[in-house]
């Protein structure tokens, strides 16, 4: 569903990506860990072309999400990528003026041009997945970070993406509403929706994930199924990052 070869990417004289290898199968979910500063973002950010990568391809679905094309074609191209991945970012980035509804439907109506009663439909059934369809004509102010944070997976579902990119979604959260945003990521994934998660929670990583990648300085360092990975680290570099969160 999604491969990125031998991504790279640098700021300035800073190498952010050494050549990042990511493999996601349909239905997979990829947790990525690692230490502040690492890439991770970054790798997210360049797989939907929020960062443009210095070398290596990004494929989706076996399109070549960055590929050369001239100006204007390429941008068709990539808001075309675009809509078949949905991200969340640990910032909700909801719109404040927009009621949940609007929030939701906007991208539809304006992207795919859905009919708005079509697309307040789907927002209530996106809203209803994670419980919060009462809210559907509130707006962002009145609603708890947790409850932002669902909706902006709500809006990001809306638009029935083929993966989904979540960039430590809870991390801005309190302690107190994680759980209900972990446990909406938990229901999407016992659907079998493609997922690739950057989280800094390792229990949650484990639970979740069917592969952990952990990276630091730009590469990954290691990569296995969360019982390889976690019970059993190969790499030192790997063992001394999770003893931190012993
Ligand atoms: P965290 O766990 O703190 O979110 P991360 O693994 O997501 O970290 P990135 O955000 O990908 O790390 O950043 C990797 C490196 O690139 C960091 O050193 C960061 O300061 C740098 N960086 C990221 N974005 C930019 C930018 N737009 N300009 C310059 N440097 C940047
Ligand atoms: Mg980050």
């Amino acid at each position: 569903m999604i491969e990125v070869r031998g991504a790279r990417k640098s700021y300035g004289p800073l190498e952010v990506l050494k050549g990042i290898d990511l493999s996601v199968a349909r239905g997979q979910i990829i947790a990525v860990i690692g230490p502040s500063g690492s890439g991770k973002s970054t790798l997210l950010r360049s797989i939907n072309h929020l960062e443009t990568l210095d070398g290596g391809e990004v494929w989706l679905d076996g399109v070549q999400a960055n590929q050369k094309l001239e100006r204007r074609a390429f941008e068709r191209h990539i808001n075309q990528v675009r809509q078949q991945m949905g991200m969340v970012f640990q910032h909700f980035n909801l719109f404040p003026h927009l009621s949940v509804a609007d929030n939701i439907t906007i991208a539809p109506v304006k992207l795919k041009g859905m009919a708005r009663d079509k697309a307040r439909e789907l927002a209530l059934k996106m809203l209803d997945k994670v419980g919060l369809a009462d809210k559907i004509d509130a707006y962002p102010a009145r609603l708890s970070g947790g409850q932002k944070q669902r909706v902006a997976i709500a809006r990001a579902l809306a638009m029935q993406p083929k993966v989904m990119l979540f960039d430590e979604a809870t991390s801005a959260l309190d302690p107190e509403l994680v759980d209900e945003v972990n446990l909406v990521m938990k229901q999407l994934a016992s659907e079998h929706m493609t997922m690739v998660i950057v989280t800094h929670e390792m229990r949650f990583a484990a639970e979740v994930a069917d592969k952990v990648l952990f990276m630091a300085d730009g590469a990954v360092v290691e990569e296995g199924t969360p019982d390889e990975l976690f019970s059993n680290p190969k790499q030192e570099r790997t063992r001394t990052f999770l003893r931190k969160f012993l």
